[in-house]
């Protein structure tokens, strides 16, 4: 461990794609990674948001997070949630004398747009659905009951995984995509539709633009054109495999919803909006005419914002980050943790990724954020080279007693390793391509039993 002695120690709380891209940063020149993540598993939203079907992607970042893991310079601490009245606190971490500290535990706190009754049963936020089919413990054995006839408010990649969701797994009757600004606006890749087009009610799609074609034309879009371009995307479509319809309602901003006598939505309330533009963009304006959308439950998928229990200075939705510039690109203000009451960044606390700014972009870049976000940190810590440098070991066994004091069940590298080859042997048995444990406690059972296995064959051949 000589070249680590030389390294920095660097604390990365989540090991979804932005941890996992500092963890293998720093860990590539030689320095030492301790990893906390509140999943047992590693990967976040790679391992539970990426829709299930996409293996490729999938098990391509597996592999990867698996090589990064291994490195002996790396450690693990699965199982373990930093925040208030968690595991572990941000001042305790703090306390154990890293060189530096970085959050990427992405967005784990829910947006809402403030419509009224949305206490309702039978609201749900995309994000609880969505680690619901993708069976993060906790989640995966909630009931999510949908009904028939679905709102599913938003017009991005997540609203298509989750109409994906609904058209395929649960085959509800009707899917309505409910939308504030117009199609031109729309935000999903239109790669995604493959899953969902074939579903799609083509012809009360060219009546929606019927009903909407004067509002676009007043601010200069061709409805033709865009209804046109829209069908274009619509290709390599998956065959039907359920009689779901799918339709859009937009120029729809949400108000209300309503529910009947037993707490239950019964309909959302929209007011239709007219649009303005605002530079090269547009705005929605309301326009004071209601209309009433009959369904059996109502999907947020408006984006996430960050988990303000953390622990974190935090506003509006954002942990806050240092207003300065530095002038870089990437400017290392963008990812100091900033105290507002003192004026100045906490020293040594960064963020990343979807906990930097929530709810942006894929993988790719939340990756590339962590590899920013490690560059501004290795900055930081050239800045702070005369200082007295902690010993790497009695950071990490400071840190371990005090997680094994608060987490017994605390998951290890090794033990990933051991799930992980449970897993793969009980989806070969079921003939599946994929087998996960849907709860924390299934998934520390198997461990635990995959140990004792190992440990009874190694001291039989000792
Ligand atoms: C529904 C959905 C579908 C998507 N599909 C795709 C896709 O098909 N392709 C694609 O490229 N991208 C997709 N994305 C985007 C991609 O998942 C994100 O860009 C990426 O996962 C964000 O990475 P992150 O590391 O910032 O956050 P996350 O992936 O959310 O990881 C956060 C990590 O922090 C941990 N954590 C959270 N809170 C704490 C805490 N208090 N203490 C300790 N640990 C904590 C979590 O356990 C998790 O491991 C999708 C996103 C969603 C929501």
């Amino acid at each position: 461990m000589g070249q680590e002695q030389d390294g920095y120690c660097v604390i990365v709380v989540g090991a979804g794609p932005a941890g996992m891209a500092v963890a293998n940063q720093f860990s590539k020149n030689g320095h030492r990674v301790i990893l906390i993540n509140r999943d047992c598993k590693v990967g976040g939203l790679a391992e539970y948001g990426i829709f299930p079907s996409k293996h490729r992607l999938r098990t391509g970042l597996q592999k990867t997070y698996r090589e990064i893991l291994a490195r002996p310079n790396v450690s693990y601490f699965g199982n373990v949630s930093v925040g208030r009245d968690k595991d572990l606190t941000v001042e305790e971490l703090r306390a154990v004398g890293a060189d530096a500290l970085v959050f990427a535990t992405g967005a784990q706190g829910t947006k809402t747009i403030g419509v009224e009754g949305d206490e309702a049963i039978g609201v749900f936020h995309a994000k609880d659905v969505v680690y619901h089919y993708n069976q993060l413990p906790g989640f995966s054995e909630r009931v999510f009951d949908v009904g028939q006839r679905v709102a599913v408010i938003g017009i991005g990649d997540v609203m298509i995984d989750i109409a994906h969701w609904l058209i395929r797994s649960k085959k509800v009757r009707e899917v309505i995509a409910v939308v504030r600004r117009g199609p031109a606006e729309r935000k999903y890749n239109p790669k995604e539709t493959h899953a969902v087009c074939s579903n799609i009610d083509k012809e009360a799609l060219a009546k929606e633009f019927g009903r909407i074609r004067e509002r676009l034309e007043a601010v200069g879009q061709n409805p033709e054109q865009i209804h046109a371009d829209m069908l274009a995307e619509f290709k390599k479509c998956d065959p039907a495999e359920s009689g779901t319809l799918m339709r859009f309602r937009f120029l729809s901003s949400p108000k209300r919803v309503l529910a009947d006598a037993n707490r239950r939505v019964r309909a959302l309330e929209v007011e239709h909006t007219r649009l303005e533009l605002k530079g090269d963009d547009t705005a929605a304006r309301s326009t004071g005419t209601f209309e009433e959308i009959p369904c059996d439950s109502v999907v947020f998928a408006v984006g996430d914002r960050v988990d303000d229990t953390l622990g974190l200075p935090y506003k509006n939705g954002m942990f806050i980050t240092n207003p300065t510039s530095s002038g870089r690109e990437p400017d290392d203000a963008w990812f100091q943790v900033y105290d507002e009451s003192t004026g100045q960044p906490l020293d040594g606390v960064f963020v990343a990724g979807w906990a930097r700014k929530a709810s942006e972009g894929l993988v790719g870049i939340a990756k590339r954020d962590g590899e920013w976000c490690s560059e501004v940190v290795q900055r930081y810590l050239a800045g702070k080279a005369t200082r007295t440098r902690p010993r790497l070991e009695e950071v990490y066994q400071e840190l371990k007693t005090l997680i094994d004091s608060r987490q017994p069940d605390a998951v290890t590298k090794d033990d990933l390793a051991l799930l992980a080859e449970v897993e793969r042997e009980q989806a070969a048995k079921a003939g599946l391509e994929e087998f996960k444990y849907p709860t924390n406690h299934d998934m520390l059972a198997a461990i635990r039993k995959r140990r004792m296995l190992v440990s009874g064959a190694e001291c039989a051949t000792a």
